[in-house]
């Protein structure tokens, strides 16, 4: 299998392999046995993606036709009482996909089992979700939600970044981290009530100003949206530093 390449000529390399000549793959193959990081199924050599295709055929991916024209939450129609109470402050969110089942084990891998070639399988997906959306595309860079740098160290890459570099890639966007920036470390918000993870990240996110910021629309790119604390609290200091704008793009979300 040849890497995917795009109409810009870049490679990406969507499997751990894929970096490799066919005749090291199949040599590496007889140690490092090439399966579905989900269900474990042998997969082929020339496998194009790290999840089979029944796996992937499990997701269901959001559709513009069933979500909340603002936030994306699924909906029948319409607005959702929160975005028609405009509670939050970024301008559109998209999502790829629910945060369920077969998807979310694929997140799971990718932000804690150190699979971070995902990173190009994923971004696919935000591109999928990027090329249906006008607004998504009218922004004029990504920003990457960050994180504090001892959690990435402990990670070992810093996951938002990866996406974003692709997402950045498949769409000729620039993608900037010097804008944003996590200077206050806090505890994990996962299962944490939703006033408690607004209060948490109070303070958490500060934004350098740029005159680049002034009048901008900015697309935000994060994992998972669950209470919109993180990316209410980034879109807000965006828009106080000059930012129009701000566009969101997932690769999964709450109910
Ligand atoms: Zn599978
Ligand atoms: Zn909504």
């Amino acid at each position: 299998m040849k890497p995917t390449t795009h109409p810009d000529g870049h490679r990406e390399q969507l499997t751990p392999l894929s970096g490799f000549p066919m005749l090291w793959r199949k040599v590496l193959s007889l140690v490092y046995p090439y399966h579905c990081i989900i269900c474990q199924t042998a997969l082929p050599l020339s496998y194009p993606h790290p999840v089979c295709f029944s796996c992937e055929e499990e997701v269901i991916f959001l559709t513009r036709e069933t979500i909340c024209e603002i936030c994306g939450r699924p909906l029948a129609s319409g607005l959702c009482n929160e975005c028609k109470q405009r509670k939050n402050s970024f301008d559109l969110l998209r999502s790829a996909a629910i945060y369920e089942g077969k998807w979310r084990d694929i997140i799971h891998h990718y932000k804690y089992h150190g699979k971070f070639y995902l990173s190009a399988f994923l971004s696919q997906k935000l591109f999928q979700v990027y090329i249906k959306e006008r607004l998504l595309q009218e922004s004029d860079f990504i920003i990457p939600v960050p994180e504090h740098f001892l959690d990435r160290i402990k990670r070992g890459y810093h996951q938002t970044y990866l996406l974003a570099k692709h997402l950045g890639r498949k769409t000729g966007k620039s993608v900037i981290t010097a804008f944003l920036r996590k200077p206050k470390r806090i505890p994990s918000q996962t299962g944490l009530p939703a006033r408690q993870r607004k209060s948490n990240v109070r303070g958490a996110y500060r934004v350098k100003p740029d005159k680049k910021l002034k009048g901008s629309k900015v697309l935000l790119v994060d994992d998972v949206f669950t209470t919109g604390a993180t990316i209410n609290e980034c879109a807000k200091q965006l828009k106080k530093n000059g930012a129009v704008k701000v566009y969101v793009l997932t690769l999964a979300r709450g109910e």
